[in-house]
């Protein structure tokens, strides 16, 4: 009999997030294929369980994935647990995932805590319909070319975001979307939980030397403002384009506010 294959999520701070049914599955299967397989092991001697670890991180996911088929194949059964949450998002489980379907290997979900999800819930933004960006590209273009993408995302946005990058993520949010309401989750679950919301401008300043996990929520781009084309533009482009029609500095900036539904002061601020 060929094994199973289960996607555990496991807590993305506070260890009490688990639930009954990850546990009883963490004690049954015959291999844990762990993240970090310290980490893992910590909240295995949390819950005394014993069990044969073996290391599943991004970089031997895809050398790893005949191993865990050739097992699962032996009829093993195998959980494929992250550092922290859900696998398969921002986190290692979508190889072997694919890879375990095309076998015709039963994959089962273990649902539990996912810091996208637990902070979404709680942003103040639009819950209805949300779009989840991950970590942004470490490339310069790539990553410029996904915050492009935000001037006309309409639905709530999800970013992963490091502590050291927040503050430049936000900046070039301001440069290139305008101003728009964003929330920091930060700390999920854990002690200093903590969520910041407002707009971008008050979150920069809220953010200086800000510490430990977080996430980015950003408002979508409102309808109205998605119908104007010039908004598809850069803030400088908009501005060249007026500009060009030969207008003044005070009326440009005037009409470039009214168009990205921003104050004047804030396109002002970007031009002095
Ligand atoms: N698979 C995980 C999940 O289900 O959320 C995400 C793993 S990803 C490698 C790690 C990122 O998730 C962090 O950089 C942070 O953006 C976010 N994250 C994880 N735990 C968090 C927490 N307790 N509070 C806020 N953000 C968290």
């Amino acid at each position: 009999m060929v094994g199973k294959l289960y996607l555990v999520a496991t807590p993305i701070g506070n260890l009490e997030d688990i639930t009954f049914r990850a546990l009883r599955i963490l004690k049954e299967v015959d291999i844990i294929a762990a993240e970090d397989t310290r980490v893992t092991l910590k909240l295995l001697n949390h819950y005394e369980i014993k069990k044969p670890l073996i290391s599943n991180h991004r970089h031997n996911e895809d050398k790893n994935e005949d191993f865990l088929i050739s097992k699962l194949k032996e009829g093993k059964n195998i959980a494929i647990v992250s550092d922290a949450g859900t696998p398969g998002i921002s986190d290692p489980g979508e190889v072997i995932v694919k890879k375990a379907i095309k076998e015709n290997i039963e994959v089962i979900s273990i649902p539990g805590a996912c810091a996208a999800i637990s902070g979404l819930i709680c942003s103040g933004l639009d819950t209805n319909e949300f779009v989840f960006y991950g970590f942004l590209p470490l490339n310069k273009k790539n990553r410029k070319e996904k915050l492009e993408e935000l001037k006309t995302e309409n639905k709530t946005a999800i970013l992963y975001e490091a502590p050291h990058k927040i503050k430049e993520t936000l900046k070039d949010l301001k440069q290139i979307i305008g101003e728009r309401k964003v929330t920091i989750a930060r700390e999920l679950t854990k002690i200093h939980e903590e969520f910041i919301r407002g707009e971008i401008n008050e979150i920069i300043e809220k953010t200086e030397n800000i510490k430990g996990e977080m996430i980015l929520f950003i408002e979508g781009a409102k309808k109205v403002l998605l119908d104007n084309p010039l908004n598809s533009m850069s803030v400088e482009e908009h501005y060249k384009f007026y500009e060009n029609q030969g207008l003044d500095k005070k009326e440009i900036i005037k009409k470039v506010a009214k168009d990205r539904g921003v104050t004047k002061n804030e396109i002002y601020k970007m031009f002095v």
